[in-house]
């Protein structure tokens, strides 16, 4: 059923190595899955009967990772692969492992079980199916497979109690059934729309994780699409995408734009997805009849991150890098003398430039500063000098007005 020959050679390495010291070792989760569905699966995971220190004990390159939900990375030079514990997923002895809150949430889980506890506490029965390469037999939930036939996202347990337990299944329900073409479970569905206010209580660094699988993994319109639909996209982004029909354009367009970029084998960031997604905010703020006021768009910028940062922490990083796109946005308006040439040669300007063209796209804006910038890039120094020239009867403080900022607040 499996072709081996489809499995990274270093995860059935470990898998064997986990059997020679007389432990279990099973492919399991998202790997399986997506070989059973034909695709290929962007990482391996291993479940054992092994305790993380005995994982560690045997991988000379291995690192315990994690408090809340304790495992172990194994890695060589080009890959890593993380090794789960079994879990059994019950308050037990209650040695204080597997902790929940008041409203039933998971804060801690690291209480061993065996393969068959270990099936019940994951999330979809096609997420729970273990896979041995040496037997290569499948073995795990009784409904995984006939699931994965059936193509639906079905919850083990019921998925009001487990959306509870962890309200980020919600989103990864979602994310599952665009990746595969899979329908979502009725009880599901209505899961969602009990629990989905529930995400609010999520760490802003597990949403941001959550952010990045939903919006970098090819699937990004799709899955905001649907998020809308369950009227989750708030719990990822704080810009309301229906407030103007630019708004609703421009996050559609750059979701649009980062799924082809994939296709197309280009870099994706959610850096510009975020200068993207909270450009609506930043205009809204400064503009005053139709025009920038200068001093509120920098003054607007860290407040507009600080509030995004409460539900999607961005890291450190980004932070210049959506400032800079944001910035150059002006700088591209303002076309004078030598500043063409130095806004082309910044690190972003090329973001900057693909940004722009979105928000072209997006107002509906005919007046050509895309067109204007696509021909200034080519190598050409006389028609570089005949486009600024251009520009010179024209009015350079009108550029601000009359272009984008006016129609993109509409
Ligand atoms: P992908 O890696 O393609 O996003 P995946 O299913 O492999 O999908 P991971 O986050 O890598 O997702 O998790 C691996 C497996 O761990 C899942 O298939 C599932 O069995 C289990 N799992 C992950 N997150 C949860 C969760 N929040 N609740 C229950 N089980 C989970
Ligand atoms: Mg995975």
């Amino acid at each position: 059923m499996i072709n081996n020959k489809k499995i990274s050679k270093f995860a059935i390495s470990i898998i064997e190595d986990l059997q020679k010291n007389k432990f279990q070792g099973y492919l399991v989760g998202g790997c399986v899955r997506d070989l059973l569905c034909g695709l290929n699966p962007k990482d391996f995971d291993i479940a054992t009967d092994a305790t993380p220190e005995q994982v560690r004990k045997i991988f000379k390159a291995s690192r315990i990772i994690g408090r809340r939900f304790k495992l172990v990375h194994v890695f060589n030079r080009s890959e890593l692969i993380e090794v789960a514990t079994f879990r059994s997923g019950e308050i037990s002895s209650n040695d204080g492992e597997l902790v929940k809150d008041q409203s039933g949430k998971i804060i801690r889980d690291n209480i061993w079980g065996n393969l068959d506890q270990d099936t019940y506490r994951r999330d979809f029965t096609v997420n729970a199916l273990y896979y041995c390469p040496k037997t290569k037999k499948i073995i795990g939930h009784k409904d995984g497979m006939r699931d994965i036939h059936k193509k639906i996202i079905v919850s083990i347990g019921d998925p009001r109690k487990r959306f509870s337990e962890d309200p980020v299944r919600s989103l990864r329900a979602i994310r599952f059934s665009n990746k595969l073409k899979f329908k979502i479970d009725t009880k599901i569905k209505d899961a969602i729309y009990e629990k989905g206010h529930l995400l609010s209580s999520i760490s802003n660094a597990r949403i941001f994780d959550e952010f990045c699988k939903m919006f970098l993994s090819g699937m990004a319109e799709k899955n905001f699409n649907k998020l809308n639909s369950f009227g989750l996209s708030k719990f990822l982004i704080t810009t309301e995408p229906e407030q103007n029909e630019f708004t609703r354009k421009l996050l559609t367009e750059s979701l649009r734009n980062t799924d082809k970029r994939l296709t197309n084998n280009q870099s994706v960031t959610p850096g510009f997805l975020l200068a993207a997604f909270l450009w609506p905010q930043l205009i809204e703020k400064c503009s005053m009849k139709g025009d920038i006021n200068l001093r509120k768009f920098f003054r607007s910028m860290d407040p507009i991150l600080r509030s995004q940062q409460r539900i999607t922490a961005i890291p450190r990083k980004f932070h210049s890098y959506i400032k800079d796109i944001w910035v150059l946005q002006l700088k591209l308006h303002s076309r004078i003398g030598k500043q063409p040439y130095k806004t082309l040669k910044h690190p972003r300007f090329r973001a900057a430039y693909d940004f722009m063209l979105i928000r072209e796209k997006s107002s509906g804006e005919t007046k050509s500063l895309g067109k204007w910038w696509t021909d200034f890039q080519k190598n050409d120094e006389n028609l570089k000098k005949s486009l600024i020239s251009s520009l010179k009867e024209k009015s350079q403080h009108e550029s601000f007005k009359t272009f984008g900022f006016s129609q993109e607040l509409r």
